[in-house]
């Protein structure tokens, strides 16, 4: 797993569970998610109402899993876990449907990728709070209609495009998770090192919240490489100084590039002068597959205005020569 990837592989998920925030109070960032979250939950609490169904959209590590277990902390609700890969059949849904207590959340991890037939039976459940169970085979099937008690489901995506609409449709509300600037992911690296009990300055912060890509998780994960440094070749105290050494030895740069998104950058300006050059010659010049260099170096790249994917190939933007502290060629010649 990478030390800048986004999903949480490879982390220890006891220290992610640690780090969670337990209330919207706690939740950093996100205003108006938080703000319209907040109105949603407090009216359905005065109702005595479960909550309508929300939908989190965003990047992986945003804070989508922390949410939906702060509504279940608000909401007094327990609340189960599962993800759209898990279930494959209707039976597994019917399975987790008909074991929900009245009021849980349940949430639905990448609910993109769920199986068609359970995407299906989800929509009635989320209408009608009822589902059909199909007993039997071929001619001697028959459909056994079964009400469930009243529940929130939580889905999470990384795109609400990649649902089809009638299934985004049955959401009463769909919040949009952006990524955080520095300076709230500065807030969630103080936290966090309050609940590791690492001493940091603002200035260590900074720095490590400068090379997190906008992402929470990433921060906390370089937050503990850091700390790591601190302990084993410092007094233990994060300042910018040991921020900047620590994430030298690993790799990330001060823009949050990690190796491979330097190896294609560099390859982009130095051999092929900027570009335009298409995908395969650039992923053989790294000596990457095409596919890596597309999927895991360049969505990051693209975000960050270094590289551009034009009709005629990659090209690098003046932030890419900057970044290198290279000069981009004449333009136009004589
Ligand atoms: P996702 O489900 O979107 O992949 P998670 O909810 O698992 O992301 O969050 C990843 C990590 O980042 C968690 O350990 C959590 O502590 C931290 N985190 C995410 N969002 C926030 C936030 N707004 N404030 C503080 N910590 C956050």
């Amino acid at each position: 797993a990478r030390l800048v990837g986004a999903s949480a592989e490879g982390d220890d998920q006891a220290v992610e569970a640690a780090l969670r925030p337990k209330d919207l109070s706690e939740f950093v960032g996100q205003e108006k998610v938080r703000q319209q979250l907040d109105l949603v939950l407090k009216a359905a609490r005065q109702r005595g109402a479960t909550a309508d169904h929300v939908l989190l959209s965003g990047a992986p590590g945003l804070g989508k899993t922390t949410l939906s277990m702060i509504i279940a902390a608000e909401m007094g609700a327990p609340i189960r876990i599962t993800s759209g890969p898990a279930i494959q059949h209707a039976g597994d849904l019917a399975a987790v449907l008909s074991s929900l207590q009245e009021g849980e959340i349940l949430f639905l991890d990448e609910i993109h990728r769920m199986s068609r037939p359970a995407e299906e039976m989800l929509y009635m459940a989320m209408e009608d709070f009822r589902v059909d169970v199909i007993v039997g085979k071929g001619l001697g099937a028959t459909a056994i209609p079964l009400e469930l008690p009243p529940f929130t489901l939580v889905g999470a995506t990384v795109r609400a495009g990649l649902l089809p609409p009638p299934l985004r449709d049955r959401f009463g509300f769909t919040a949009h998770m952006e990524f955080y600037d520095p300076a709230e992911l500065q807030r969630v690296i103080h936290r966090s090192a309050g609940l590791l009990d690492v001493e940091i300055d603002p200035a260590g912060a900074a720095e490590i919240a400068g090379r997190s890509r906008g992402t929470p998780r990433i921060a906390n994960r370089l937050l503990r490489r850091v700390r790591d440094y601190a302990q084993v070749r410092a007094d233990g105290v994060i300042t910018r100084a040991i921020s900047e050494a620590a994430l030298s030895v690993y790799e990330v740069d001060s823009r949050g590039l990690d190796r491979l998104d330097r190896a294609v950058l560099e390859a982009l300006l130095k051999l092929f002068g900027g570009g335009p050059v298409g995908l395969s010659t650039l992923a053989v010049a790294v000596g990457e597959e095409h596919e890596t260099v597309r999927e895991v170096a360049e969505p990051f790249l693209v975000r960050e205005g270094l590289l551009a994917r034009t009709l005629r190939g990659r090209i690098a933007t003046p932030a890419a020569w900057e970044h290198f502290g290279l000069a981009p060629p004449q333009q136009g010649g004589a």
